[in-house]
């Protein structure tokens, strides 16, 4: 079993093109530990800027939400082959702010990471709950239906690529991050659902990545827990000083 340690950064609604070339600009000026991969989600507007910066440098760029179709009359949309040909390898799909102000359902996340997977990029499939869910005892129910939902028809083979990122709602954006005790714990129920479902093989080799306000001065203490590969990162992510501490966290 190995899982490499996977570090990504969640853009958002930030940076143009030309302040995504000045941020890989900066980000490739710095040396980082060789045994992790490092992903990127920009706007669908900064991919070709993005690829185009960080070519040769191994760093996987993604777009942050896709539509199902290949193409058609859906306005405002783009597909899994349009990101693809723009050079992404990757696609964040079913985070919580398109799920909560974008009406991105279980069966929609299920379609799109269909879709990615058809157009060969790798999905991060975001799952989480919110503070509500939580202080109600639900966390575990909505998190096993959120999988249920998401690889609904998925069979083993489906799964080889596949990225999941717990991101509890209550922890992103807000300052508060899960001790890595917390977060551990959910992992752990991530992967034992993983076995459940599928084998214990998909269970063993799916990455889990954590998220919800994971900075330089935590990220070590969540990446020493057994079931955390990961980090998937939004504020932090936006200054290449910060994101290059994150990328050499001690392990
Ligand atoms: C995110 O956008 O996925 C995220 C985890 O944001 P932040 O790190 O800012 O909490």
């Amino acid at each position: 079993m190995s899982r490499k340690p996977l570090l990504a950064g969640n853009w958002k609604m930030f940076k143009t093109s030309a302040q995504a070339r000045e941020f890989f600009g900066e980000l490739l000026k710095q040396t980082y530990k060789g045994d992790r991969e490092i992903a990127f989600g920009v706007p669908f507007t900064s991919l070709e800027a993005s690829v185009e910066a960080a070519r040769g440098s191994g760093i996987i760029i993604a777009a942050q939400d896709l539509y199902w179709e290949n193409e058609g009359a859906f306005t405002g949309e783009v597909s899994g082959p349009m990101i693809a040909a723009a050079g992404a390898g990757a696609v964040i799909i079913g985070h919580s702010e398109r799920r909560q102000m974008f009406g991105d359902t279980g069966e929609w996340v299920n379609r799109k990471t269909r879709a990615a997977l058809a157009a060969k990029l790798t999905p991060i499939v975001c799952i989480g709950e919110s503070l509500a869910d939580r202080e109600g005892g639900r966390t575990f129910d909505l998190l096993s239906a959120q999988l249920q939902d998401a690889f609904a028809g998925f069979a083993p083979a489906d799964m080889v690529t596949v990225v999941i990122a717990y991101e509890p709602v209550w922890a992103i954006g807000t300052g508060k991050t899960a001790t890595p005790e917390m977060a551990e714990e959910v992992h752990a129920h991530i992967r034992k659902w993983l076995a459940g479902r599928f084998d214990q093989t998909t269970a063993d080799n799916t990455r889990i990545l954590y998220g919800g306000s994971v900075k330089p001065d935590n990220v070590a203490k969540l990446m020493a827990q057994p079931d955390i590969d990961g980090a998937l990162v939004g504020g932090a992510s936006l200054k290449a000083a910060d994101f290059a501490q994150i990328i050499n966290f001690d392990s």
